[in-house]
């Protein structure tokens, strides 16, 4: 049981140091870390570890172990430049339970600026929150793991228990990033990832799959068109033919724990297309490109199995005539995962945001990808997706709640204290 003095001492360091919190989030937002694009914000990252004393590890995270894992997501850009940041506190006496404070550094593109009402890198702070991509998802929680360790030690306390804050790369595309950091040995008794969740936390979450089609044609002049193929035209019996499987598979949730009770689980997004080369010419090409999901208990084989056999269908019999189409994945190949109920880690989640928030910590299934499943399946690691309030993450004007950031930082920075365990420096 946490007493209501410890939990005032931590609170009241979050508070003191608030203003300079907000402060880094903001300088953090304003490096705009796209995919491939992400050191100088690393270099931040990794400056602000170096400030807590923390020991730094920074490696390009690309391995032949990593490229063997079940769970490595197929990437299409050149991983010899990109690095993880982990900064580790080693308690002199080692005698606490251990965490590690996850958080991704990467951010999807911005789409048209003219649909934001200011530059997506400018964090504006206005009337409660915070503007910007990334601000939610989520350099806020990134910099909130940060401040959360660092206000134990400033209330006067000497953490126990090991702890590893991780700023990782490739959470938007393949979650290669936050695998990467288990496969180099960074294992705890449990992990928080501190993504933007509505101050509650995610109980289960489902698998990702990112691949191209590409449909191929036969060009002609439209005055002999009956004598071409058009590859866009076939590219919709491709998606036709998709979006009949994701209707399938959302019929399946009853089947899966966790999933029965929302409206349509299963989301297939056409999040590209490309095809053809000149107006007056028949389309040699298309190419499309999808993100599907899995219920968790689906391995990526599994699902990839039956997209295959979806498309080669569509192919040999849509309406058309049978038509080539060719599928590589080439991102996420992951499976979702279940947090467990009932951890000491979920527990202890559950008295720490009451203490920060004065109500009820609630869970609940969410039908987008996390890092989470890394932990969870192949690290057997209990996994707490916990964190702000945001909005329009990944659309225009993407916001997260100020005093969200404050109560869930709170709750972090006791979690922290009361899992690792500390010496109380001022007694
Ligand atoms: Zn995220």
């Amino acid at each position: 049981m946490i007493s209501k003095e410890f939990a005032d001492r931590i609170a009241a360091a979050v508070d003191e140091q608030f203003e300079r919190q907000l402060e880094r989030t903001v300088e953090l937002v304003a490096l705009p870390s796209l995919r491939a694009d992400e050191e100088p914000a690393q270099d931040l990252v990794e400056r602000e570890m170096r400030e807590l004393g923390l020991d730094i590890d920074r490696w390009t995270i690309d391995s032949p172990e990593l490229r063997a894992h079940p769970g490595f997501g197929p990437s299409t850009v050149d991983y010899t430049k990109m690095t993880n940041v982990v900064g580790t506190y080693a308690p002199v006496k080692n005698v606490g339970k251990s965490l590690v404070l996850n958080g991704h550094i990467d951010v999807v593109p911005e789409g048209p600026h003219e649909q934001w009402s200011r530059s997506p890198w400018d964090a504006e702070i206005r009337d409660g929150w915070m503007y910007g991509r990334g601000a939610g998802d989520m350099k806020a929680g990134l910099i909130a793991n940060l401040f959360a360790f660092d206000a134990v030690k400033r209330a006067g306390f000497e953490l126990t228990g090991r702890v590893h804050l991780q700023s990782v790369v490739e959470e938007e595309c393949t979650g290669n990033g936050s695998l990467a950091a288990l496969l180099r040995g960074y294992t705890s008794d449990a992990v928080i990832i501190s993504e933007p969740e509505e101050d509650a936390l995610v109980r289960a979450n489902v698998g990702v799959l990112w691949f191209t089609v590409r449909v191929t044609g036969r060009p002609t002049h439209p005055r002999e068109m009956a004598n071409g193929f058009n590859a866009i035209d076939a590219a919709y019996e491709v998606m036709r033919a998709l979006r009949t499987l994701e209707t399938e598979w959302n019929s399946r949730k009853s089947q899966h724990r966790y999933f029965e009770d929302l409206d349509h689980p299963i989301n297939f997004n056409f999040g590209g297309i490309q095809g053809g080369d000149w107006p007056s010419s028949v389309p040699a090409w298309c190419e499309l490109r999808v993100r599907v999901a899995t219920y968790p208990g689906t391995t990526a084989d599994e699902a990839w199995a039956e997209i295959v056999r979806c498309v080669e269908g569509a192919a040999r019999s849509g309406s058309s005539p049978a038509f080539e189409a060719q599928l590589t994945p080439d991102g996420f190949y992951a499976e979702g995962y279940v947090l467990e109920p009932g951890s000491d880690a979920e527990r202890l989640l559950e008295e720490t945001h009451r203490a920060a928030f004065s109500s009820e910590l609630t869970s609940f299934t969410t039908p987008g990808y996390l890092d989470g499943r890394v932990f969870v399946n192949y690290g057997n690691t209990p996994t707490l997706v916990y964190g702000p309030v945001s909005e329009a993450i990944h659309g225009f004007d993407e916001r997260v709640s100020i005093e969200s950031i404050r109560k869930c930082t709170k709750s972090m920075a006791l979690f922290l204290a009361s899992w690792c365990g500390v010496k109380d420096t001022r007694a």
